[in-house]
């Protein structure tokens, strides 16, 4: 277990006396709580989490670290893949109690605190029956789901989390409050798009809403992973003519009933944002292809945010590799078929495809630090498992997964899906002319690199 050097005291009383959250350390009780992050892998013990309830205290506990030159973690929902939320012997800001979410259904926008949850923020908006296109669990955090860009089921009709975003509110390296945006800022503003966990704290976000719901057309078709070519083909003819309102996710795996004599599945996930008589009509003829099982049906959009929650509850061990892809060939589809058959036992992995498109190839690819918009799908290989003696073979099994489809795969990543770290990881991701523009922006907002716990850019 990590020794935690005790902090110096004066130091501690003199923050505690400008603070107006809650200050956490190893002694304390509720440490061992507090210190967690979603993925167990990242079993850290942090000097101090500090729970920040205003902005106040944000800036008092960047002073602190600074002072005491400790390193600092900045934690959104705590769901980062790699566990970069927390860390051994820093200091957590934990944003987790600045979590407000104020609608002005009049404008169609939303004011989101830095630390507020994606359930948080469809509830708010789904009362006036809006909503801000994000990701697919209800307990992953706006911030950091935002700063990497933002992929989910309204994206194809309204673009990318990021394609939303109006303005942020951060607290710089420096302590000072910076706004950016469009008109002020505005290269900031280009790399908390993509990038945005390297640049500050954002405290707040402003996002655009649009209508959606309340109800909505969702379910899985799940069919024997023997049918997989026939299926991919199904889900590709689906992708090229699916109009913007549908999301379309084409997986193997686990996901429910199983032919006799196999022990995966492949399905077709699907939601439509439009009407429940419009999703009807054209989700008939996938429907008549002989699924084992078909849950499609009208519901509410809420329900659906969260309806995997649970299946993605906190503190189970995750590795993953994901890639972009130009398209979906037979070759690639049997190649992913034949990897989920050799996952390694005592763990549960997955292959999921979604398909991009849609309102997010609209916005051209040089407009914000997110890459991967030309990309028609979008592809990740989940391990999950408990045991830590099987950590090696899950790891093994997702970069095999990866290995297997290289030839399909396209430059470029999705920020938010990388597992892994390093300069070259990071270039890799963002691809080097981008890499290289952020790079001066953080030499100008953060080159003392304050913020290195994320997908960093080396100033
Ligand atoms: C179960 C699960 C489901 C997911 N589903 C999706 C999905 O559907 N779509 C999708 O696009 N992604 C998805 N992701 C990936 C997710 O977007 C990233 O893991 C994201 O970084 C999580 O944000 P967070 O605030 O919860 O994480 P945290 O671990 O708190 O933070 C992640 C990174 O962002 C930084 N950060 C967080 N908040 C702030 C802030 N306010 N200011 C500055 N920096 C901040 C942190 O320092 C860290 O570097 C999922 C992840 C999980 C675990």
């Amino acid at each position: 277990m990590q020794v935690v050097e005790p902090l110096e005291r004066a130091a501690v009383s003199a923050l505690r006396s400008r603070f107006a959250g809650h200050l956490i350390e190893p002694v304390d009780a509720g440490y061992d709580q507090a210190r967690l992050v979603w993925n167990a892998l990242a079993d850290k013990r942090p000097a101090l989490v500090a729970r920040c309830a205003r902005i106040e205290d944000v800036i008092a506990v960047l002073d602190f670290a600074r002072e005491q030159e400790l390193l600092v973690a900045v934690r959104g929902g705590g769901h980062s893949i790699p566990g970069l939320s927390t860390c051994d012997g820093g200091v957590v800001i934990d944003l987790s109690p600045m979590s407000r979410v104020t609608v002005d259904a009049q404008h169609r926008t939303v004011r989101v605190e830095g630390g507020a949850l994606l359930r948080q923020l469809d509830a708010a908006a789904q009362e006036f029956a809006l909503a801000c296109p994000v990701g697919v669990v209800g307990h992953t955090g706006v911030g950091g789901l935002t700063l990497g860009g933002g992929i989910g089921r309204l994206q194809r009709k309204y673009g990318l989390t990021i394609d939303n975003l109006l303005a942020c509110d951060l607290v710089g390296a420096d302590g000072q409050r910076i706004h950016a945006s469009a008109d002020e800022n505005q290269d900031l503003f280009w790399g908390l798009r993509g990038a945005g966990a390297n640049f500050g704290v954002v405290t707040s976000f402003e996002f655009r809403l649009s209508p959606v719901g309340p109800a909505v057309t969702r379910g899985v078709l799940t069919y024997p992973l023997s049918r997989a070519a026939e299926v991919a083909s199904i889900y590709r003819e689906l992708a090229e003519e699916a109009p913007r309102e549908l999301f379309l996710a084409l997986g193997f795996g686990q996901p429910g009933p199983l032919a006799p004599g196999e022990n995966h599945a492949c399905f077709i996930g699907v939601m439509h944002c439009g009407s429940v008589a419009e999703a009807e009509r054209y989700l008939r003829a996938v429907r008549a292809t002989r699924p084992l099982s078909d849950t499609i049906q009208p519901m509410p959009y809420l329900t659906t945010q969260v309806a995997a929650d649970e299946e993605s509850a906190w503190g189970k061990r995750v590795y993953m590799k994901a890639a972009y892809l130009p398209a979906l060939p037979e070759e690639a589809v049997l190649a992913m078929a034949e990897q989920i058959t050799a996952s390694p036992a005592g763990g549960d992995c997955s292959v999921s495809i979604w398909a991009m498109g849609g309102a997010i190839g609209d916005v051209p690819a040089d407009a914000t630090a997110f890459s991967g918009r030309e990309a028609a799908f979008w592809v990740e290989m989940e391990a999950v498992w408990g045991d830590a003696t099987l950590d090696e073979a899950h790891r093994a099994w997702s970069r095999a997964a990866i290995s297997a489809i290289q030839p399909f795969i396209v430059a470029g990543n999705y920020v938010n899906a990388v597992a892994d770290s390093g300069e070259e990881v990071v270039r890799a991701t963002y691809g080097p002319a981008k890499y290289e523009r952020l790079r001066a922006l953080k030499r100008r907002y953060d080159p003392d690199n304050v913020f290195r716990l994320n997908q960093n850019i080396a100033p």
